[in-house]
């Protein structure tokens, strides 16, 4: 049984640049329906049932066919919430360590790593995600997901990663997507960031 992890901050935690309404349905109704319907889905599964979702999501030829849109769709759900609420944090901090190196040799330097990070973002076609990525042949590069599409699911690794369904915005900023990326930099947890890309390069 996959169940619906706390946030590491209270709901108001990212006031005022995520507002604490969203954050509440965000987490506890959307996320917490990507879990109900992952359970859903593994009902009748047993075997899979012993599977965490990233290796669901790594070993997808394993899935049945009349389950794995379902399986994508609520593993990809589940691991990309838990993944974004310790992305951000009420307490920010600037890039370091070495991921600050391959960002800088990879993009020229942090400011120009975000413009294309946003750029990506803003050019998501309806409901999806932009992540930083290591690839599997160990470059860092910018993804976008469709849905709940997980970078897992194509042999890479989540560094960071921004939401851009509706869902994450919409209270607040409306239709103004780049106001809430703009927002969004402002929680980013760049230690956790960090810690996943050291943790990605072993
Ligand atoms: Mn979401």
């Amino acid at each position: 049984m996959f169940t619906l992890p706390d946030l590491p901050y209270k709901y108001n935690a990212l006031e005022p640049y995520i507002d604490e309404a969203t954050m509440k349905i965000h987490h506890g109704k959307h996320h917490a329906a990507y879990v109900d319907n992952l359970n859903k889905a593994l009902e009748s599964n047993s075997q899979l049932a012993g599977n965490s979702a990233t290796q669901l999501l790594q070993n997808l030829a394993r899935v049945p066919d009349p389950i794995k849109q379902a399986v994508i769709n609520h593993a990809g759900g589940h691991t990309n919430h838990s993944f974004f609420w310790e992305i951000m944090s009420p307490k920010s901090n600037p890039p370091g360590g070495k991921l600050l190196e391959a960002l800088n040799s990879t993009f020229g330097n942090v400011d120009k790593f975000k413009e294309e990070f946003t750029n990506k973002a803003m050019s998501v076609f309806g409901s999806g995600w932009t992540f930083l990525i290591l690839t599997h042949d160990g470059k860092l590069a910018l993804k976008r997901q469709s849905f709940q599409n997980s970078p897992i699911m194509q042999g890479n690794i989540p560094i960071l990663g921004v939401d851009v369904w509706e869902h994450a915005y919409y209270l607040k900023y409306q239709n103004r997507r780049a106001d809430y990326i703009a927002a969004w930099w402002h929680v980013v947890n760049w230690k956790q960031a960090e810690q996943n890309f050291n943790e990605a390069l072993k």
